[in-house]
This record gives C-alpha cells, structure tokens and sequence, in this order.
C-alpha cells in the first residue's frame, strides 16, 4: 500500500484554538514548545478532546483490498471519496492476468499460496465477465473478491485519528488494517506525531 499525506493543519491552529478559552494568545510561541506542550496538556492530558479538532489530515491511500476498506469506512468521523468500481473496471479489459505477480496489480496478495491462488482464480473469472459484452459492468462488480485492490481520499481530524490508530493498530485488528493504521501513523507530520504517540500500539 502507499499513503501520501496530501494535506494538513499546522499546530499554531490548534493551540490558537485551546489560547481562545483563555484569551492567552500573547503567550504564543507560533506552534513552537510551549504551543506544543499546551496541546499536550489540554487535548491528551486534561481530555479537552474537541480542541484536537482543529488539526485535520488529508491522506490519499492507495491499495488496500475492499476487504480493508469495508472496515475503515466503519469509522464514522471521517470523509471518504473512494474509486468507483463501476466507472473504473474496464481496467481489466485490456490486461493479461497470468501470474500471481499480474494479478498483484488488482488483488491484495496474502502470501498464502492456497488463498492467493484462489483470489487469482477469482480474478480471471471476473476478466471473463467484464469483457463479456452481454453483462453490464454495474452486474459484474458483482463478482469482485474482497481482496481487489482500491484507493481513496481520506480526511480525518486529530480526534477522530486518535481513535482510528487505537483500535487498528492493536494486535487485536485485523492484519491489514494494522498494516494501514501504522502506515498513517508513519506518514503524519514528524512535529505532529507526539499527539498521537500513546495510541499507537507495538
Ligand atoms: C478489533 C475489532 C473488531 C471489530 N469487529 C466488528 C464486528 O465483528 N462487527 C462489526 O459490526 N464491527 C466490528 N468492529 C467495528 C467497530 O464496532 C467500530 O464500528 C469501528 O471500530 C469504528 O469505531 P468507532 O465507532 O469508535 O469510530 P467512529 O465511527 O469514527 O466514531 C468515533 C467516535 O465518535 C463517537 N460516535 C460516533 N458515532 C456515534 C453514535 N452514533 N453515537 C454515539 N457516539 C458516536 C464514539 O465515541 C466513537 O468512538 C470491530 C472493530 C475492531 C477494532
């Protein structure tokens, strides 16, 4: 998979924000130390969650199986635009699909022969039915195997991430998603990822 952060609020924001409560915004170091360890304070610390609202993250993501999108849409508190399997599957026409490393190019491989070779089976069959000029693609996606490969756009503010990295990068979550939450975690803004240090499991 490959995450690219596309976008994201710089600190100062945040703090400005928490300043607000307090009218304290000479005390301001332009989201250096002290804005930093107030962020700490009032947003993890002291639990002043809404505060971290403030601070919103764009991730475009690419390649993970609709298997492991089905479970990050379940986070709610986030903004999705996903690549539409009906405007999009045509990809398959024009392509051979022989081999496990053809494949790899449309299915999230497992690195168990059994599975990755049924899921290469799957695949060819639904070659088949996208260039069968009788079957409309809206019925073909039909036949797509949960590991097909997809992309989005995702935004998600720092609350909302705290949560996600919580539950997703714990042992208890399924394997590529934690392979994702960790890929998040990894492509935040280096001065940003104290916020979300003690969420992050292993
Ligand atoms: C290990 C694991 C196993 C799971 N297994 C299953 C399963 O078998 N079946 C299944 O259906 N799901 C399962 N889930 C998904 C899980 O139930 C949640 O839907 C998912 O983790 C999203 O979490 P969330 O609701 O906290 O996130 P979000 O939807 O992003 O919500 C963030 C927070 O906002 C608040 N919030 C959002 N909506 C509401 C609301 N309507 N009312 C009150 N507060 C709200 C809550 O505080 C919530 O924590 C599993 C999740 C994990 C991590």
């Amino acid at each position: 998979m490959q995450i690219t952060l596309l976008h994201y609020t710089p600190l100062h924001i945040c703090s400005n924000a928490i300043r607000t409560c307090w009218q304290s915004f000479s005390k301001s170091d332009n989201g250096g130390y002290k804005d930093k360890e107030l962020i700490d304070r009032v947003g993890n610390i002291n639990k002043h969650k809404s505060t971290l609202e403030h601070l919103v993250y764009s991730f475009y993501i690419k390649g993970i199986s609709r298997a492991c999108l089905q479970e990050l849409a379940r986070h709610r508190i986030a903004s999705y635009s996903v690549k539409s399997s009906r405007y999009t599957l045509n990809e398959l026409k024009k392509v051979k699909i022989q081999t496990l490393q053809d494949a790899s190019v449309f299915i999230k491989l497992t690195g168990i022969d059994k599975i990755d070779n049924a899921n290469l089976i799957a695949l060819q069959n639904l070659q088949a039915l996208v260039k069968d000029s009788d079957i409309p693609i809206d019925y073909a996606k039909y036949a797509m195997p949960e590991c097909y490969l997809t992309e989005l756009s995702w935004t998600i503010n720092a609350r909302s991430l705290q949560n996600f990295l919580e539950l997703r990068t714990s042992k208890h979550a399924l394997w590529e998603i934690q392979e994702l939450a960790k890929a998040i975690f990894e492509a935040l803004p280096q001065e940003h990822k104290y916020i979300f240090e003690g969420c992050v499991e292993g």
